[in-house]
């Protein structure tokens, strides 16, 4: 089988930074049928190739950049690549996805995948340019923010180069540090960490190659079928109008926008903080990532002291807004460009501020524990200051940085509503009143993640009751296994608000040639793919006592107005439930007879010997 002419370069770039070694490796052929690329490619290598017990910020973590089989082509968003490593916030496999022009621009130049282990003495950058890839000295970029750092290589290399850099709190190993490119980010689960861990700070890449497909003619038509799904959808041209925020007002009609810390589920500044309001008041201009017809993305125009950003998105709204009762969109601008400046997710230092805020309301802890701030809900001035310590990871910014989980080890009377799955922060549907999206931050390999079930689904359809527990194992399967051929293909999911898996499938199919009769078949694949993911985390020790919620969702009614008023979570259920249709144990371990199924056997083998 020639890979070459099946969307791929059948080739991975391997580097050692402890030893200062450059190799390339074929794409395990024979499984790429089973795992496509992607979210299954990143899954597969991390599984089969990283010992277990390795340490998250040892030199032994694999840090895995990939792509899929349609990135670099012309399919909607083929912009797309991930980042797939054992995160030090969560302990487990991670997977975090990007858009921007990076992954294009690594496909160009003839890689599906960079791995990189080991780690080197002094700050150092990779650069990559097609065949020639080298090791240098990046001394001088120690400390530099984002903006200075990307700046810096594009006067080095040229404005055509593409980069992924680090800021202060990912050199300095903060749980909280993502990896960008540009104004785009793989942001959650401390990869930025990972990164800084092999005093990695820059990754840039130039390419000149293009990406061959399995069926021209195939792909064309398939091509057609998925550009007018996505034209045709309301959902879509909502996005491209206002944003990601474009949803946040309903999601407050219904009860699920965190506010408080997730005390409430109804902001009363929701308003205000609307994609409306953004789009009347504050953003100027599109964005769109590599080969990406929608154009969600926003750039503000300058505040009065020159601020701008791409932005903000919904979630960053929530968790620097609602999440810490702060209804102003300027302190909201400001708090997520200290974000974007210094390489930080938006969610988890949202998270952060709204936690610390709610443990200072309750005495828990106080302002000379912070420095002499005093973080009051909703004001602005001691979130700035918070944001501040962080980005600049210097007084009890070092600390807070690593998230809030760690926070809450030191603070036991805090534990009930640290608002956290397995380390990761929660995003911004509250699961009081989103009963499968409870069990999707419950259950996703990666902890609390919006991103693997379907909480829009869930919402919106009108096909769930979203109080009911009723009929959710079966929809967060589903669309988990939906989501996991999307980011083993490697497009962006919102075109998915138009295309059905119909239509990826038929773009995968043409690309690759791989035999996939059916749709269903990638939904399989995704099945598989997600499998590899849980495996992973078995094998390091997580199992059902780790799928669970904070207290507070499962114990305490919610408080406030609307829907979600007096609901907690009835977890157990909806996890036996889960459990059972996807062949795992009462533990949650997969059993051999379900691996057998998806063809899994070698993995079992595997992991057996
Ligand atoms: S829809 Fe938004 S996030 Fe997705 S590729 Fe387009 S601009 Fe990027």
């Amino acid at each position: 089988m020639n890979l070459k002419q099946r969307g791929y370069c059948d080739r991975i770039l391997r580097v050692d930074l402890t030893a200062g070694e450059i190799w390339t490796t074929p794409l395990p052929e024979n499984v790429m049928p089973l795992i496509l690329g992607g979210k299954g490619l990143g899954a597969w290598l991390l599984l089969m190739e990283q010992a277990a017990g390795t340490d998250p910020l040892g030199p032994d973590n694999h840090l895995i950049f990939h792509n899929g089989p349609l990135t670099g082509t012309t399919a909607p968003t083929a912009g797309r690549f991930g980042v797939t490593t054992r995160s030090p916030a969560t302990g487990t496999y991670f997977d975090a996805y990007c858009g921007g022009d990076w992954g294009q621009m690594l496909k160009y130049a003839g890689y599906d995948a960079l791995v990189v282990t080991g780690a080197a003495n002094s700050p150092v950058m990779l650069v990559i340019d097609d065949d020639v890839v080298e090791l240098h000295p990046a001394d001088d970029l120690r400390g530099t923010s984002i903006t200075a750092a990307t700046e810096r290589l594009k006067n080095i290399f040229g404005s055509e180069w593409q980069s992924l850099v680090i800021g202060p709190p990912g050199e300095q190993q903060r749980n909280i540090a993502g990896i960008f490119n540009e104004s785009r980010a793989l942001a959650r689960g401390g990869v930025g960490a990972v990164m800084g861990s092999k005093q990695l700070k820059a990754i840039v890449v130039h390419g000149t190659g293009t990406v061959q497909v399995y069926d021209r003619e195939a792909y064309d038509r398939a091509l057609q079928l998925a550009f007018r799904a996505v034209r045709m959808s309301s959902k879509v041209t909502m996005l491209n109008k206002e944003g990601t925020a474009n949803i946040l007002e309903i999601i407050d009609v219904m009860g699920a926008l965190p506010t408080r810390n997730f005390q409430r589920g109804r902001f009363a500044e929701a308003e205000e903080i609307s994609g409306t309001a953004f789009r009347e008041h504050n953003w100027k201009k599109d964005y769109a990532c590599f080969g990406c017809p929608i154009g969600c993305g926003k750039w503000t125009a300058p505040l009065d002291d020159g601020t701008v950003i791409e932005g903000p998105e919904y979630e960053s709204i929530f968790a620097l807004g609602s999440n810490c009762a702060i209804g102003n969109r300027e302190t909201i601008i400001k708090l997520n460009w200290y974000c974007d400046e210094y390489g930080m997710d938006t969610i988890s230092v949202g998270g952060v501020i709204g936690f610390v805020m709610e443990m200072f309301q309750r005495g828990i802890i106080t302002a000379d524990e912070l420095d002499g701030i005093e973080p009051h809900w909703g004001d602005a001035n001691s979130a700035l200051a918070l944001v501040e310590k962080m980005a600049l990871v210097e007084g009890c910014g070092v600390w807070l940085a690593q998230g809030v989980a760690t926070i809450a080890t030191q603070y036991p009377a805090a534990q009930p509503f640290a608002m956290h799955v397995k380390g990761l922060e929660m995003p911004a549907y509250h699961p009081s009143a989103a009963k499968g999206t409870a069990l999707a931050y419950a259950i996703s390999e990666r902890g609390a993640c919006h991103l693997r079930g379907a909480p829009l689904g869930e919402l919106f359809s009108g096909a769930a009751d979203p109080l009911s527990i009723v009929g959710k194992p079966q929809l967060f399967r589903d669309t988990q296994a939906d989501t996991a051929a999307w980011d083993s293909a490697s497009l962006c999911l919102f075109p998915g608000y138009g295309m059905s898996l119909k239509e990826l499938w038929q773009l995968v199919a043409a690309a690759t040639g791989f035999e996939y009769p059916k749709a269903s078949d990638l939904q399989r694949l995704g099945e598989r793919v997600s499998t590899l993911a849980r495996l992973y985390n078995v094998r390091e020790g997580h199992v059902r006592s780790q799928d669970t919620l904070p207290d507070r969702v499962l114990k305490q009614p919610m408080e406030g107005e609307g829907p979600g008023a007096g609901e907690t979570v009835d977890l157990d259920p909806m996890l036996n439930e889960y459990y059972r249709i996807m062949g795992w144990d009462v533990n949650g371990v997969p059993i051999p007879e379900r691996l057998q199924e998806l063809g899994l056997a070698a993995v079992l083998d595997f992991m057996a010997g």
